[in-house]
């Protein structure tokens, strides 16, 4: 059975033929991370794929990975690209670079993981958390139920990790000491 859903007017379709990709959303839907580990060299990759980016072997297992990280990189979207999205703006698209497997195979790499900020409960933070994180800020994965048998893979502030005073933030969007300042102490 493939997997269908209707996302803010959006038609998702993932056919089971799509077997990597398919069995990364099931896992997701079960709010469960998991990556391919390659039987051959041991390395985890992101995103899921046929064979391994490093040796090319085509053998690997799904393996558990912790959703920790740190803000790698961000885009700020402040206008709506489709009608459904005017209510949602401003908000962000991290790219979280995974504590798991950081700094290899070379110092240059890791598992950095795509996702909107959310509040713990999935749904996207508001402007004022919007306005907080920047590059270095830690976070924590969690799960957006966004229809039956979709799940997305989505980050929020880890509040029992230690955060940057001031993670780095885009010129000419800034960041009020005050509302850093409740974001850290919650
Ligand atoms: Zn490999």
């Amino acid at each position: 059975m493939p997997i269908e859903a209707n996302h803010l007017g959006m038609a998702f379709e993932l056919h089971e033929r799509e077997i990597e990709n398919s069995t990364y959303f099931r896992y997701c839907a079960a709010h469960e991370f998991r990556l391919q580990c390659c039987h051959a060299c041991g390395l985890i990759r992101y995103p899921p794929t046929t064979a391994c980016p490093w040796c090319a072997s085509p053998n690997a297992h799904w393996v558990v990975v912790e959703g920790k990280g740190t803000v790698h990189s961000y885009t700020e979207v402040q206008h709506a690209i489709q009608p459904a999205f005017k209510a949602l703006v401003p908000y962000l698209v991290l790219l979280v670079e995974l504590d798991t497997q950081r700094g290899r195979p070379t110092e240059h790499e890791a598992l950095r993981v795509v996702g909107n900020l959310t509040n713990a409960d999935g749904t996207l933070a508001p402007r004022e958390i919007v306005g907080a994180v920047g590059i270095g800020s830690r976070m924590k994965m969690v799960f957006a139920d966004v229809a039956p048998g979709l799940s997305l893979p989505q980050w929020t502030l880890d509040h029992d990790a230690p955060q940057p005073q001031w993670p780095w933030r885009y010129p000419g969007i800034s960041t009020s000491p005050s509302t850093a300042a409740s974001v850290r102490s919650p």
